[in-house]
């Protein structure tokens, strides 16, 4: 398609042609793409900014006992630098973060690191066609923006009464501090997500007494979770294809569970009932006690909410200084908390396992985002629902692709989706580059056919069923809506990265 004229504008020469907020695991790979591209004749001029002072995202936010990778490690890493160095099946956060470093050096991306950089707003400048982003460092301006900052970015706190009174320590999982010793204290810790379920085992035999409060249970997986002996680590480095074979059958059965038991739900409901009795029937194993196994069990259908894998979380509710709370927390005081039943319980330390702010404002996106007619594009989302063409990209905002934004997460591991994300916004890059545009649009029609497409798909997942309104899941925002997944196989997701039409942009020079 021809551009369309452009009327006269002030040229501006932005201080970067793209500019990616973000050095976890999506920047760093929109870096590595850009720097690929780049020794084809695409952009060299890039920066990637972070608020932290080292790469890793998560990896490097989160390093609270237990942190670990919760799909097999053969899966997570970019597929085309698998790490023989995994010392377990299920990967500590340390070797996460280590990866992520190592990642850093092999693609040649520390020149293009601005790190201790916060982003604090971006706004397109409708005349210049460039971004102009404040940064509490300054002003910086680009053609092109690339939101690398993940959705579990932002730790949440619990909306408790009395919380800001409490006078012991507070730690969130999110942000540990390791100089705090929580040997021999009265610990409590609040949620029983993805995070909790890591920590709680941690802790149990460590705090004198841990009282652990769930508000709704999680679905537990068995994990296979045992070392990688030095030899098969030797083989997987002499002969990657070996790796690549693990990881080609591990991804596949997570992606099955995946694509079959949540995207497809509804063609095969079973499936997802009997993963349940599996669940079922590991907590079985693990507890022996009735009532207590009644308490554990969720009252969701699996899917709705993140499951998990562990060994290790069950069997810490049969310690007798273990104690599972299901009545629900009415408010802390000073020294404890107090349940509706009036019991209070003295606290030492108190442990926030409360997730992350994932679908809100000021959290999708993580700064405000002012595209086409001064419209911000948190609160447009807000008002709106959430709506992403291929998770990437909103007629409001041109030149800028948010990644794993709505709409985004499906597949085997992240990986997969962030490699597809960045394909994506680097494809777009390149392509505005050989048509000389200064812009580049989604159009309305295929966004809002995509936005069309996810909403009726919407349906046959299990997210649509009724037992979900009890997960209390982050999966779900405010107008009901789930737009945290993407309803379609990774691979699809893979494919369309490749093939979608560039002409679904308009462009203008
Ligand atoms: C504890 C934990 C365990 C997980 N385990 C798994 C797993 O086992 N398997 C799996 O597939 N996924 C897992 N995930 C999901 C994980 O989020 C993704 O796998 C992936 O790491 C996300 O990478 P990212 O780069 O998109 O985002 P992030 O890792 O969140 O990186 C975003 C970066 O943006 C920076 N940033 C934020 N705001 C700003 C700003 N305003 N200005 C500048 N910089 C900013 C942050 O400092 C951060 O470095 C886990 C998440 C958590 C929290």
């Amino acid at each position: 398609m021809a551009p369309s004229p452009a009327p006269a504008r002030r040229p501006v020469r932005p201080d970067h042609e793209v500019l990616i907020v973000g050095a976890g695991f999506s920047g760093l790979c929109a870096g590595i793409m850009l720097r690929r591209a780049g020794a084809r004749g695409g952009p060299r001029d890039f920066v990637i900014v972070d608020a932290a002072p080292s790469v890793g995202g998560v990896w490097r936010h989160n390093t609270y006992p237990g942190v670990a990778v919760d799909v097999p490690s053969a899966t997570y890493s970019y597929s085309f630098e698998p790490n023989p160095g995994w010392t377990r099946t299920f990967a500590p956060g340390a070797e996460v973060r280590a990866y992520a470093e190592h990642c850093a050096d092999e693609y040649g991306l520390r020149p293009h690191l601005r790190l201790n950089t916060r982003v604090e707003r971006a706004v397109f400048d409708e005349d210049a066609d460039v971004w102009r982003v404040t940064t509490d460092r300054g002003e910086l301006t680009a053609r092109f923006v690339i939101g690398a900052v993940g959705p579990l970015d932002q730790p949440k706190n619990p909306d408790i009464p009395g919380l800001e009174d409490f006078a012991g320590t507070v730690l969130h999982t999110a942000r540990w501090d390791h100089a705090h010793d929580l040997t021999g204290r009265r610990v409590a810790v609040i949620g029983t997500g993805a995070s909790g379920l890591q920590v709680v085992p941690e802790l149990a035999g460590r705090a004198a007494q841990l009282d652990v409060y769930q508000r709704t249970p999680i679905w537990v997986f068995p994990k296979v979770d045992v070392p990688i002996a030095r030899p098969v680590r030797a083989l997987f480095r002499t002969f990657p294809p070996a790796q690549r074979l693990v990881r080609l059958v591990t991804a596949a059965a997570s992606e099955a569970i995946m694509v079959l038991g949540i995207v497809h739900y509804s063609k095969a409901p079973f499936l997802v009932r009997a993963v349940e009795g599996i669940c079922r029937a590991h907590l079985r194993r693990q507890v022996p006690d009735r009532a207590l196994r009644r308490r554990l069990t969720p009252r969701y259908g699996f899917g709705c909410k993140r499951p998990s894998f562990s060994n290790r979380y069950f069997p810490a509710f049969n310690r007798p200084d273990v104690e599972l709370v299901t009545d629900p927390i009415e408010r802390i005081t000073e020294h404890g908390i107090v349940t509706r039943d009036g019991t209070e319980r003295p606290v030492d330390t108190l442990v926030l396992a409360t997730g992350f702010k994932v679908l809100e404002i000021g959290a999708m996106p993580a700064f405000p985002v002012v595209g086409l007619g001064g419209v911000e594009l948190g609160a447009w989302w807000d008002e709106h629902r959430y709506q992403n063409y291929e998770g990437l990209s909103v007629p409001i905002a041109p030149n800028f692709w948010l990644m794993n934004g709505p709409y985004t997460v499906t597949g085997a591991s992240w990986f997969s989706i962030i490699e597809a994300g960045a394909t994506h916004a680097v494809r777009c890059i390149l392509e505005a580059r050989r048509r000389r545009a200064r812009r580049m649009t989604v159009k309305q029609g295929p966004h809002d056919a995509f936005t069309a497409e996810m909403r009726r798909r919407m349906k046959g997942t299990i997210l649509a069923q009724p037992s979900c309104a009890r997960s209390n899941s982050y999966y779900f925002d405010r107008h009901g809506d789930s737009p945290y997944v993407r309803p379609q196989s990774g691979l699809h997701v893979w494919r369309r990265a490749r093939t979608f039409d560039l002409d679904d942009y308009a462009y203008r020079l």
